[in-house]
């Protein structure tokens, strides 16, 4: 069952990415302020993520890392009002299959400054637990040797270690990104990377202050903002299935809501030649606050530039806000990819509003 549990497993964290990412965002659920991410040696020894969240309450230590073990889903029709960024009770027991093992700290409010360590193995059972050991509200989730138990997918790693770091690393500034556009509370996230040689290097750092400018700045310079100006469109989109309707003049108003109103956020590029880059790795896409991977959307901020005779990526910072039935998010093991309601119709409201609301106020 091991070996069955390995290949599931593959489908939630399937690289150094995905494992850094599920951590983060057990981090965020538990309503961390500050996390502190530590590789070492690029991840491939160890991947450590440190918060000051609620931590793990007592009664869920033992099945803490069980498949399908969550705290955050109490029926299943839950799933259409998620909050959290986690909900399938994945991630710890996927990350136990594919390492060396789990080593867990954490501590709740009341046990403070008093906590447990908790070790788990290859099949999420706890290994051992130790109490009493010193530990501030928050829990520390370490991650050994990730991928060790399948030497292909280990020596894959080793081999592409540095483009991977890469990937990690930009999944990171947009959670540092993230809390901006969601609920304006900031989270002071630090990464670091400490080599074999022991050099410890900070890869990343933001301040916590509830500002998108301000994480910018703070990931990327001042200049970073150059050239850069507020992105808020609000527009309408009609459902593909009212389109239909209407067209063949069968309006019953039967359906509910057939117009969803949307709300983009965020930060852009002026419209101003030699304003943008010339590629898009700094273009990060959210629904409600969460990071997705925007592909027609991204495509249509591309392309409205271009319209304006500028060749280079623009910057785009893009929160889409959107009422949770106009979006599908249990779509892939990943949630990265998020289905659109309606994309087509919302592709066109959005081609249509960028240039209108931007254009004339900053150009
Ligand atoms: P999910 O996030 O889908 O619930 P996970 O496997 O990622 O599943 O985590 C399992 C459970 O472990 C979570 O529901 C939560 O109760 C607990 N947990 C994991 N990481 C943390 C953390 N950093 N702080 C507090 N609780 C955590
Ligand atoms: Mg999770």
């Amino acid at each position: 069952t091991h070996t069955v549990h390995r290949i599931t497993s593959g489908q939630v964290v399937i690289d150094l990415q995905s494992a850094v990412k599920e951590l983060v965002e057990n981090s965020l659920d538990a309503g961390a302020t500050a996390i502190e991410v530590r590789f070492q040696n690029y991840g491939l020894r160890s991947i450590e993520v440190v918060d000051n969240g609620v931590g793990i309450a007592p009664r869920d230590h033992e099945g803490i890392a069980l498949k399908h073990y969550t705290s955050k889903l109490s029926s299943f029709e839950d799933v259409s009002r998620i909050h959290t960024f986690g909900f399938r009770g994945e991630a710890l027991s996927s990350l136990c299959a594919l390492s060396d093992g789990l080593t867990i700290a954490t501590a709740t409010a009341s046990e403070a400054p008093m906590g447990t360590v908790l070790e788990v193995d290859g099949n999420g059972r706890l290994k051992s637990k130790k109490a009493k050991v010193a530990r501030q509200r928050g829990t520390t989730v370490t991650v050994a040797n990730l991928f060790r138990p399948l030497p292909v997918r280990r020596k894959e790693l080793e081999r592409n270690i540095k483009r991977e770091f890469q990937k990690a690393l930009s999944i990171l500034h947009a959670y540092a990104l993230v809390p901006c556009s969601k609920e304006n509370k900031g989270v002071r996230l630090t990464v670091t990377n400490q080599m074999e040689n022991g050099r410890k290097v900070v890869q990343l750092k933001t301040d916590g202050t509830p500002s998108l400018r301000a994480s910018v700045t703070a990931l990327w310079g001042t200049r970073a903002l150059d050239n850069v100006t507020d992105l808020d469109l609000s527009f309408h989109v009609e459902t593909e299935k009212s389109v239909l309707r209407r067209q063949k003049q069968a309006s019953t108003d039967s359906e509910t809501s057939p117009i969803t109103p949307v709300r983009v956020q965020g930060l852009m590029s002026k419209f101003t030649l030699g304003a943008g880059r010339t590629t898009n790795d700094r273009q990060y896409f959210f629904i409600n606050g969460r990071p997705y991977n925007a592909g027609k959307v991204q495509k249509a901020f591309n392309e409205v530039y271009r319209t304006f005779n500028i060749s280079q990526a623009p910057f785009v910072i893009a929160d889409l806000v959107l009422p949770t039935h106009a979006c599908d998010i249990n779509v892939s093991p990943d949630k990265r990819t998020i289905f659109l309601h309606s994309e087509n119709n919302f592709v066109l409201a959005l081609k249509v509003g960028i240039p209108r609301e931007s254009v004339f106020v900053c150009a």
